[in-house]
């Protein structure tokens, strides 16, 4: 049988096998010390407790006022020992509020309430008060993506199951440990978008699971979800691949999914949604895979937003001698860190220990103009042309030839027979590019209240 998918894309090797059978582990950071960024998707937080506060597990620590503004919590009851700026995914400084673990279990939750007698706004609120994000990557607020405005028609939401970085595993597992909760954040889901269907769309290297899903859904008598095998090919699970896959249709240039008529749901943050309204529990704590070929054993977990990774080091995480790379998130997607001291936030998906042999060490070498690249942009760019104009400092022709419609998903380097860093250009382009728009938007707006 074909199985949908999308034009393009590349087959890198899966490497799930590593970390695929192991359950979902609970884990603590050796020190009961939590760092979490104040800021985890959605608009700029402050912090709203001071260094000396007593936090419960669950309690609002930072938020902000604005339409996009999505809380963070304690996760762990504790005292607050610092709020200064750490290193976090990125390579970059974020100010994180840092929790020593009193080791009482005291919790802050809100009382459960009923997603479907009452009103939407206090649904809607729910949801942003529990501090949820996409979980998938984006840490989109889910509040705002589910508040679909007037104007638009949602007629399917899709669980993103696709999970087509390699190495990566723990959407896999939430998929078979998981399901009734994926299931009831779906139904959800639907109730809020007023969508008439639900997809829970599943590569097919994980066929196994799809017999399983579907007897939970049956048994949860939601006729309205179904499940969608779709080929395994990196990258199926980016929101335009997952669309066009699903329902053949394209999300336009510079648009989101509501405007192709779809709301698009990682696993994980359905699971948060169905404890926001069942438990009244905030997004709190994270699973996440831990693998790559130095590790003794590659793991999932599921540990404290805010548990710095080298906290598990050596009681949870076991490596061999010979890190080359560090990286949070997928091989394809993700930051290379410097080293292990970086926080678990509400949308890292993985952790992974790489050694030299899986590392691509060979040198960049001029572009030999093979043009391997276009034909493997799942987005229909041309990544050579968009280089060549980055790096010649055009950037209007950069994004005339599609830059910023560009996912950063890596599938043009990874064919490239020249090693060219086409993301690397690629981000540098983006941020230059955006630098240049803030500067003019802020140059118009002086001529206007002149
Ligand atoms: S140009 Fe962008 S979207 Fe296309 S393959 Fe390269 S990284 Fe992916
Ligand atoms: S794949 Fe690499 S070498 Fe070939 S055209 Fe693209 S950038 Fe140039």
């Amino acid at each position: 049988m074909k199985l949908p998918t999308f034009k393009g894309g590349i087959h890198p090797p899966e490497n799930k096998e590593l970390s695929s059978a192991y359950a979902i582990e609970e884990a603590m950071p050796s020190t009961k010390t939590v760092v979490i960024p104040i800021t985890q998707g959605g608009a700029p937080n402050v912090p709203c407790v001071s260094v000396g506060n007593s936090v419960a597990k669950g309690q609002i620590i930072a938020d902000g006022t604005g339409a996009f503004s999505v809380p963070v919590h304690a996760s762990i009851a504790g005292i607050v020992k610092k709020i200064e700026p750490r290193i976090v995914t990125g390579n970059t400084e974020a100010l994180c509020i840092i929790i020593e673990a009193d080791g009482t279990d005291r919790t802050s939750y809100l009382a459960p309430i009923d997603p479907y007698s009452c009103e939407k706004a206090a649904a809607i609120e729910r949801i942003r008060q529990c501090g949820i994000v996409g979980m998938g990557g984006a840490a989109f607020p889910a509040h705002v993506k589910l508040n679909v405005p007037a104007d638009k028609k949602i007629d399917c939401v899709i669980a993103n199951a696709a999970e087509c970085e390699p190495y990566l595993t723990i959407d896999s597992r939430t998929l078979v440990e998981e399901t009734e909760k994926i299931v009831d954040g779906l139904a959800i889901s639907l109730h809020l978008t007023g969508a008439k269907r639900a997809v829970i769309a599943v590569e097919d290297n994980k066929a196994y699971a799809v017999e399983h899903i579907k007897e939970v859904i049956a048994k949860s008598g939601k006729s309205d979800i179904s499940v969608q095998l779709l080929k395994t090919k990196y990258p199926q699970g980016g929101e335009k691949m997952i669309v066009k896959a699903v329902l053949g249709r394209e999300i336009p240039s510079g648009k989101l999914p509501a405007d192709a008529g779809c709301v698009i749901q990682n696993v994980g943050t359905l699971i948060a949604m169905s404890d926001a309204f069942r438990l009244g529990k905030p997004l709190i704590e994270r699973s996440l895979t831990i693998s790559g070929g130095c590790c003794e054993t590659a793991k999932n977990l599921r540990v404290p937003v805010g548990t710095l990774i080298g906290d598990l080091i050596p009681e949870v995480i076991k490596l061999k001698p010979g890190v080359k790379k560090i990286i949070s998130g997928g091989p394809m997607m993700g930051f290379s860190m410097m080293n292990a001291q970086f926080p678990v936030q509400k949308n890292t998906s993985g952790v992974l220990f790489l050694s030299e042999k899986e590392v691509s060490l060979l040198a960049e070498t001029p572009c030999i103009g093979c043009g391997n690249c276009v034909n493997a942009c799942p987005c229909r760019l041309a990544p050579v042309l968009i280089m060549r104009s980055v790096k010649a400092g055009d950037l209007n022709d950069a994004v005339k030839y599609g830059l910023m419609d560009c996912n950063e998903c890596g599938s043009c380097a990874y064919v490239c027979p020249a090693k060219v860093r086409l993301v690397q250009y690629f981000r540098l382009g983006k941020m230059k590019n955006r630098e240049i728009m803030a500067k003019k938007a802020a140059d118009a707006k002086k001529g206007a209240d002149k």
